[in-house]
């Protein structure tokens, strides 16, 4: 019998739920509500065999170059992959090699620690302040990397480009990563800050705010020299990372800004809305400036809140560790699915009107 001694073994990263069914709201993995832009359907419609038979082109040029126009930088500076998490994975093979810790928020994006752990990176998990905040200073001091996500999350929670620069500056030796997965819909961009740090790493996603989570598409910025030492790192281990389909249909997206900021636009109205109707329910929450918000009701157990929430076909991310455990990440929805959430926790919670 096999033996399992030369086995890595892992606690993997657990996504959040993806039914089978239409019939459920999904509040739960902060997807967008709205459809991406006509242009990506259209650019669907005329996918020819060729992106099926061919691989596809290696460098992503077209994809990066698009990238680095939208954005204002050189091709240089951009490196693409299978979403965000293959970006951030890529990083952490490429540049968290050093004995020392590499920081990051006690309560953050859980992948963090899961990447760490994988390929045996040396951690220390910064604890945010009492109110669920990043302080700038607890990073300052030596480290073999530091990685944070702004806005933060689970949190909702952004940081001033101000503070976000004094970690990066306060690090010049080491690669600071600024994940700006929900940077679309509230916050100020470290992108500005890549021509003055060469140890800065932006990394970006379509899944959120471009509607496109299905095609898997994520990138990054950052100085020549890192973006190149990345590349030698994705063509050590797998060349072909992005379909054709997903580097057509990427490109699309960036040339519709309208139907973007409108789709952001919309979504960020329905998530002031909600906080206002969730504080009228007796809720407090932190003041999210992305598509999702983390709260937790005056009386009602978290947990108990997911699981009745769940049986009537609503899905919300509850996470059971201890500090967040009285808490639901609620993504944001339509306005027409929202208002489903708000009635039914009206209901739920004894309200009259109805
Ligand atoms: C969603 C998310 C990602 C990963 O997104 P991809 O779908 O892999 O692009 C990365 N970081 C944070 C903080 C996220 O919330």
């Amino acid at each position: 019998m096999v033996s399992d001694e030369n086995f890595r073994k892992v606690k993997p990263y657990v996504p959040g739920e993806q039914p089978k069914n239409d019939d459920v709201i999904k509040l739960n993995t902060n997807e967008n509500p709205y459809p991406p832009s006509p242009k990506v359907l259209e650019v669907l419609g005329n996918i020819g065999n060729s992106s099926f038979r061919k691989y596809p082109d290696p460098e992503v040029s077209d994809l990066v170059q698009a990238l680095a126009d939208y954005h204002n930088v050189k091709r240089e500076n951009v490196f693409v992959g299978v979403g965000s998490d293959d970006v951030i994975a890529m990083c952490f093979m490429t540049f968290f090699n050093g004995g020392k810790p590499v920081l990051f928020p006690d309560i953050s994006y859980a992948f963090y620690k899961v990447w760490a752990d994988l390929l045996k990176v040396n951690y220390d998990e910064i604890p945010l302040d009492n109110d669920f905040k990043i302080i700038p200073d607890d990073y300052f001091k030596e480290n073999g990397g530091i990685i944070f996500p702004n806005p933060n999350a689970p949190t909702g929670l952004v940081l001033g480009l101000d503070k976000v620069e004094s970690i990066i500056a306060s690090s010049p030796k080491t690669v600071v990563i600024v994940d700006e997965a929900y940077i679309d819909f509230g916050g100020e961009s470290a992108l500005s800050l890549i021509d003055k740090y060469d140890n800065l790493i932006v990394t970006r996603t379509y899944s959120k705010s471009r509607a496109m989570a299905g095609m898997r598409i994520g990138y990054c910025v950052g100085s020549a020299e890192l973006i190149k030492v990345l590349n030698s790192v994705k063509f050590s281990y797998n060349s072909y990372t992005m379909s054709d389909i997903a580097i057509k249909t990427g490109i699309a997206s960036l040339k519709d800004e309208d139907y973007f900021k409108q789709t952001v636009g919309r979504i960020v109205d329905t998530r002031e809305k909600t906080k206002r109707e969730l504080n009228r329910l007796g809720f407090t929450f932190l003041d999210s400036s992305s598509n999702f918000i983390f709260a937790k009701h005056k009386d009602i157990d978290g947990e108990q809140l997911f699981n009745a929430l769940k049986k009537n076909k609503i899905f919300v991310r509850h996470f059971n560790s201890e500090k967040i455990k009285d808490y639901l990440r609620i993504t944001i929805g339509t306005e027409d699915e929202m208002k489903s959430l708000i009635d039914f926790l009206k209901r739920y919670l004894g309200y009259k009107e109805v």
